[in-house]
């Protein structure tokens, strides 16, 4: 759910120019590099600052003298984790006399790095970073930091409920809309029972069942739209959609925002509006990974499943079905996505061939199947093991391969810091490594933030989503009992002088 975007990370002048991780020409550092694909997105240098670096590796003598030719190997591994201890002890074997202690200290004077691992082909494409989002009031055009609540300038609010306009119309269309069945169903089954006219293709609507649903629906609409309390959810997607040419950012946001607190029914026209976004702002890896989550997700094909259902009988679930697993197949076949699965006889979780099958047993389908882009092999891998590795000892093992060797991270609720916090590749919260760990998550530094969320969301539950129901139902009841009472005195008089009128 999160962004691919590189890390930024403070410039240390002392340590940067001599670390083997550092790219002089684009500055930009390996060693928080984020996994994607092709390549990893390196780390966007900032300001200047004298802390320590974490993950600083000084660069030995003799890599320095190496010939600018040489082929970079050592990039093309994962440069995250370059150890400490692995440098000191190259240190130690090139310059005997210099004390390891002082290679991680401040080695000023060697010699500035030259070209080897400078190779511009081998540097990931520029990271797609994010602008700087800003809210336009609408009231004065003043433009406000993506947190403010309030204009800076007029003190206006800048997250708006649904305007008066808005909810009038509403109002109005809805209320047509009721009329309008409410006058066919009357007509056709209650004045001239019979007179519906037969035409087949018209014949699944004309029935007084979906006239008398539809007019209720309308009539509900009518009513409770304009009246309800704007969910938290519509504004911001008011506001995104007020801001696509304004600042495409605060969109970006502003969509996010809607697609955490939204019911799940609406996750999917959120995560076409985000990837229509993307499309936009030329983030193409985020945008194909919301395309290809909307072309895989179960309901991909629901609304028009629910259309041939309706024309032709067919059964909707198996159309719908179908429907997907033959645009997985020929998105499987394009090469755009992998499918990962966890293959029973492996015991293992492996990328899996183009039919979904293990790449060393072509009989035996994978199990808990996720669909990546090629830059997520390791996130998708992720997915299915969180799945199965309970009671799998090799998809553990293979998840703390994942963890020691830093391609993953797991989060977990620590019942001792009352907090989530970053676990050890055994699982176990690095201050009490006694204590119970609840909700572990596994996920790829771009998506810890995401990995929290659901951590959360798995602590507290969702309650909102039953109020909610409550609420349309005890509507809809009103609303019918209302309409029925009006049906059996004025409307019917009214339609009744209508209908005279007109002939
Ligand atoms: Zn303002
Ligand atoms: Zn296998
Ligand atoms: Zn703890």
């Amino acid at each position: 759910m999160s962004m691919q975007i590189a890390q930024h990370v403070p410039f240390n002048p002392v340590q940067c120019p001599v670390c083997k991780n550092y790219v002089p020409n684009i500055n930009r550092c390996r060693a928080f590099a984020v996994e994607s694909s092709p390549r990893p997105l390196l780390a966007v240098l900032g300001e200047e600052s004298a802390d320590p670096c974490t993950r600083f590796a000084e660069i030995a003598q003799t890599q320095a003298a190496m010939p600018a030719d040489a082929p970079p190997v050592e990039i093309e591994s994962a440069p995250a984790n370059v150890q400490p201890v692995e440098v000191q002890a190259e240190a130690v074997q090139t310059a005997e006399n210099v004390p390891a202690v002082m290679v991680e200290a401040a080695p000023a004077e060697t010699s500035q790095p030259d070209a080897p691992m400078m190779d511009s082909a081998e540097i990931a494409t520029p990271a797609p970073v994010r602008g700087e989002a800003r809210i336009h009031c609408q009231k004065c055009k003043a433009e406000n930091p993506s947190s403010s609540v309030r204009c800076q300038k007029c003190d206006a609010k800048l997250l708006l409920a649904e305007s008066a306009g808005a909810r009038i119309s509403t109002f109005f269309s809805g209320l047509i809309a009721a009329g309008f069945f409410g006058y066919l169903l009357y007509r056709f089954y209650i004045q001239n029972p019979g007179s519906a006219p037969d035409i087949p293709i018209l014949e699944p609507f004309l029935n007084p069942v979906v006239l008398g649903l539809a007019t209720v629906i309308s009539f509900i609409t009518a009513i409770v739209v304009p009246l309800r309390r704007t969910p938290e959810y519509v504004k911001y997607i008011n506001r995104a959609k007020r801001h696509i040419q304004l600042n495409p950012w605060q969109s970006l946001a502003d969509v996010e925002t809607a697609m955490e607190i939204a019911p799940d029914k609406e996750q999917g026209n959120l995560l076409k509006q985000r990837a229509q976004l993307f499309e936009m702002v030329g983030f193409v890896e985020d945008a194909a990974r919301d395309r290809l989550a909307l072309a895989t997700s179960q309901n991909a094909f629901k609304g028009e499943a629910d259309a041939v259902k309706m024309f032709t009988g067919a059964d909707s679930g198996t159309y719908a079905a179908s429907r997907r697993s033959s645009q997985i197949k020929t998105i499987l076949y394009s090469g755009k996505a992998l499918a990962i699965g966890y293959c029973p006889k492996c015991n293992e979780v492996s990328v899996l061939d183009k039919d979904e099958h293990c790449p060393i047993h072509p009989k035996t389908k994978g199990r808990e199947i996720e669909y990546v882009i090629p830059a997520d092999v390791v996130a998708g891998k992720l997915a299915v093991m969180q799945k199965v590795e309970a009671g799998k000892p090799k998809v553990a093992a293979q998840l703390t391969e994942l963890l020691v060797t830093g391609k993953a991270s797991a989060l977990g609720y620590c019942q001792h810091c009352r907090a989530v916090v970053e676990l050890d590749s055994q699982r176990r919260c690095t201050l009490h490594p006694r204590a119970r760990v609840k909700n572990v998550q596994y996920a790829v530094a771009r998506d810890l933030a995401a990995a929290r969320k659901r951590i959360f969301t798995l602590q507290h539950g969702r309650r909102s989503g039953l109020n909610q129901t409550i609420f349309i139902a005890v509507a809809l009841i009103i609303a019918a009992l209302l309409l029925l009472n009006a049906f059996d005195t004025e409307i019917s008089g009214i339609f009744q002088r209508l209908i005279n009128s007109g002939r």
